[in-house]
């Protein structure tokens, strides 16, 4: 009986995680389709229902359900419950368990593609969204010393500092600023780690083009990570160029979150070069514009 995994979100037409998943079960020769579910809200339960019929082996989500479908399933595991997002779903004998593999992949990518630890280190995180939260959980984990969220929306900021409150050790700090210049400038000059988990300067949406700091605000000792991938040179990354940086795409986040999903729906490695080589093969068509 051929097996099923879905992308439960809406709008879904220019995600590129079917290309790369579905790259990856053919690469192993898996009698498995990796199948968009675009869903109406009003579906979204009975769609995540379906997910317990033994031909499923569970899905990812995206935006819009990472926290809606928390109250649909039996259990979270792993940094899900902290996190408060779902990215993953395993079917277990029926019962669903959801999990976080955002904040894997964000870990993984840092590690593969910058040989950076987080443990001891300052780091800013622009944005207080979903992506954002399921970063700043990682690098609190992963030992973070100081942690500067800035977001447009201060008090969005300011409620996740408060959620990482709880889980902070001894030795470590997380504050939320105001998103202006002077504060920015007061606190860049020492941060080690930049993240961009805003959508500025992703392609299609309302900032394009834009990005959020200029290499004027950068420096060369620091690493720059853009969670957006699309286009894979993004306004950011070139003014971290500019400034000397060490410059990352979120690509490869995108593909070790997917690589981590595979592995715990099917429990065996994932063929991660060939998810790599597709996602890059679909970007450089233009093919995509979101997740
Ligand atoms: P989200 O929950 O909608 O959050 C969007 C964030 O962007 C919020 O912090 C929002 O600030 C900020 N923002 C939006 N427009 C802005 C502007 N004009 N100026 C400054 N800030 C602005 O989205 P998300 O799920 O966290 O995703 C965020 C980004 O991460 C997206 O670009 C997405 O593609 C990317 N992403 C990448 C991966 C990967 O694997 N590489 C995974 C997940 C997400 P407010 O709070 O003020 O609205």
């Amino acid at each position: 009986m051929t097996k099923h995994i879905a992308l439960l979100g809406h709008h879904l037409s220019h995600s590129i995680s079917p290309r790369f998943q579905q790259a990856a079960l053919d690469h192993l020769g898996l009698d498995i389709r990796y199948e968009a579910w675009d869903t109406e809200p009003d579906r979204l339960e009975e769609t995540v229902n379906k997910l317990r019929r033994p031909q499923n082996l569970g899905a990812n989500v995206t935006v819009p359900y990472k926290e809606t479908v928390l109250a649909l399933l039996d259990r979270l595991a792993g940094m899900a419950p902290q996190i408060g997002a779902v990215n993953t779903i395993i079917n277990q004998g029926a019962k669903l368990v959801g999990h976080n593999t955002d904040a894997t992949g964000f870990m993984m990518a840092l590690r593969a593609e910058a040989d950076f630890d987080p443990r001891d280190k300052c780091a800013v995180l622009l944005g207080a969204g979903g992506a954002a939260r399921a970063v700043a959980f990682a690098l609190v984990e992963a030992g973070i010393a100081s942690l500067i969220i800035f977001n447009r929306t201060f008090e969005r900021g300011r409620g996740l500092a408060l959620a990482l409150g709880a889980n902070l050790k001894v030795g470590q700090q997380v504050r939320a600023l105001p998103w202006e210049e002077g504060k920015l400038g007061e606190v860049l000059p020492a941060c080690e780690l930049l993240v961009n988990c805003t959508t500025l300067g992703l392609k299609g949406g309302p900032g394009e083009g834009q990005t959020p700091l200029r290499a004027e605000g950068l420096h060369k000792d620091m690493l720059v990570y853009d969670l957006v991938y699309n286009p894979p040179e993004t306004p950011l990354l070139k003014e971290a160029r500019r400034a000397g940086a060490l410059a990352v795409s979120g690509l490869s986040m995108l593909v070790y979150q997917g690589a981590a999903s595979f592995e715990l729906w099917l429990e065996q490695p994932a063929p991660i070069d060939i998810m790599f080589k597709e996602a890059r093969r679909v970007l450089g068509g233009g093919q995509c514009c979101a997740f």
